[in-house]
């Protein structure tokens, strides 16, 4: 390891190794950090990926491909169920290969990969972080950077200690629990993503079940912070498989936690960009953050090289990237996040009923922008909302 870079990328998730890439393709010096022995391990995700988004970032193997998803159903407690076309096709991929993939390309491209190597602190002077502290197999040392990347995940440290406010408000804050469970032939179908909507059994949030082949499937859920009460997510669901399905077989578990806020508002300091979860990039409304993460590390990455370029890393030039995000998901996300609200707080009657509707409308033809409005005409007390949605700039596609 060197002892300066031009830059240094904390966290070879999607989001980091992306980044680290593109500016590796760009020519510059780069350093790709991670903390954990191996690249993809413990894999802390539902492995639920759009297929057109991610075709920039990465070719997928059919060898890693778990399950092609050609639908998505809703449910609400009380069994009323509706399936709707992806807005694009979906895969569940093997997570574990897919982040090495993507950190094998920033290789390739040039960039240096250290695995068990800890951000442990940022070096900052005059108020700009000049490089971090690392702690690499056991040993200590300093390494200059004329950029820090802060990609290291949804308890990002390296954003926070640059300034950046990364705390989400607890309502917002969702704790995932999730089961891989085996022996399940027959009792779910594998090319369809499920998704639970009922309050009582995931507080603030949802449950799901995505195949992962024939016979396996992730069985998870969120759950707002804040909804928690005194019963832990794993507890909820150990409830919901105990119920749904008695004769599965645990073959892995997993916590973690994700943001459904959108994305921070400052995502920058001089000579430091968040991306990924670091920078709540996930959806506000389903809490994915694989593809936006890596197309948040992609505006980084091109407005950082442009900075870099310049010789210029202070937190006007890179704001440039905050406009970006803003202009590309700023009012998308914003309407997404008081869905979610919306559906959240809606009792299950209420539920039933759109979803019953839903089920009559021709989902095939129709964009979840129009699918939306028009569930929520149907509710006369929805309307004042969607009204506000569709004039703050519901832009849904
Ligand atoms: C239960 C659950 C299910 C999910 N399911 C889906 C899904 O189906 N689809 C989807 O799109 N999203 C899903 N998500 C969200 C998704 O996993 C994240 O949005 C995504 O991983 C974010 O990528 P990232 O690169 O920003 O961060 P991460 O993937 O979290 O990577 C951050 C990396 O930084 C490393 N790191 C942290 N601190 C340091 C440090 N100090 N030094 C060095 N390295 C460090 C970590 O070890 C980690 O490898 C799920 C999340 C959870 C919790």
């Amino acid at each position: 390891m060197r002892q300066s870079y031009d830059a240094v990328v904390v966290g070879a998730g999607p989001a980091g190794s992306v980044a680290a890439r593109r500016l590796a393709e760009r020519g510059f010096r780069v350093l790709l950090i991670e903390k954990r022995q191996e690249i993809g391990v413990p894999v802390r995700c539902a492995e639920a990926v759009g297929a057109d988004s991610t075709r920039p970032y990465i070719e997928i193997d059919d060898r890693w491909v778990k399950a092609r998803v050609s639908t998505y159903s809703i449910h609400s407690a009380s069994g009323a169920c509706v399936k709707i076309p992806p807005t694009e096709p979906t895969l569940v991929v093997d997570r574990k290969v897919f982040d090495w993939e993507l950190a094998r390309l920033a290789s390739q491209a040039g960039a240096e990969v250290r695995t068990r190597t800890e951000a442990t602190g940022l070096l900052i002077e005059q108020a700009s972080v000049v490089g971090i502290r690392v702690n690499s197999l056991g040993r200590s040392s300093e390494v200059q950077a004329r950029l820090v990347i802060a990609a290291d995940g949804i308890e990002s440290q390296v954003a926070r200690w640059a300034g950046l406010k990364t705390m989400p408000p607890m309502a917002d804050y969702y704790v995932g629990f999730q089961y891989l469970l085996g022996n399940l032939r027959g009792r779910f179908d594998p090319t369809n993503c499920e998704y639970h909507l009922d309050q009582q059994a995931f507080p603030g949030g949802y449950g799901w079940v995505f195949p992962k082949g024939d016979d396996t499937a992730n069985v998870g859920l969120v759950i707002a912070a804040n909804r928690a009460g005194d019963v832990s997510a794993q507890r909820l669901l150990d409830r919901f498989v105990e119920r749904k399905y008695p004769e599965a077989h645990i073959l892995g578990a997993v916590a973690g936690g994700v943001s459904a806020t959108g994305a921070l508002k400052k995502m920058v300091t001089s000579g430091l960009v968040a991306v990924g979860d670091a920078a709540h990039q996930a959806d506000p409304l389903t809490a994915g953050g694989i593809n936006l993460g890596m197309i948040g590390a992609d505006l980084a990455s091109q407005v950082a090289a442009d900075a870099l370029a310049r010789g210029d890393v202070s937190a006007r030039v890179l704001s440039e990237y905050e406009t970006r995000w803003q202009n590309r998901f700023g009012a998308q996300h914003r309407a997404l996040y008081r869905i979610r609200k919306l559906l959240t707080q809606m009792e299950e009657k209420q539920l039933a009923h759109l979803i019953n509707v839903a089920s009559g409308l021709p989902l095939q033809t129709m964009g979840l922008r129009e699918l939306i409005f028009t569930l929520f005409k149907t509710e006369p007390r929805l309307l004042a909302e969607v009204g506000t949605l569709v004039t703050t700039g519901l832009i849904l596609k």
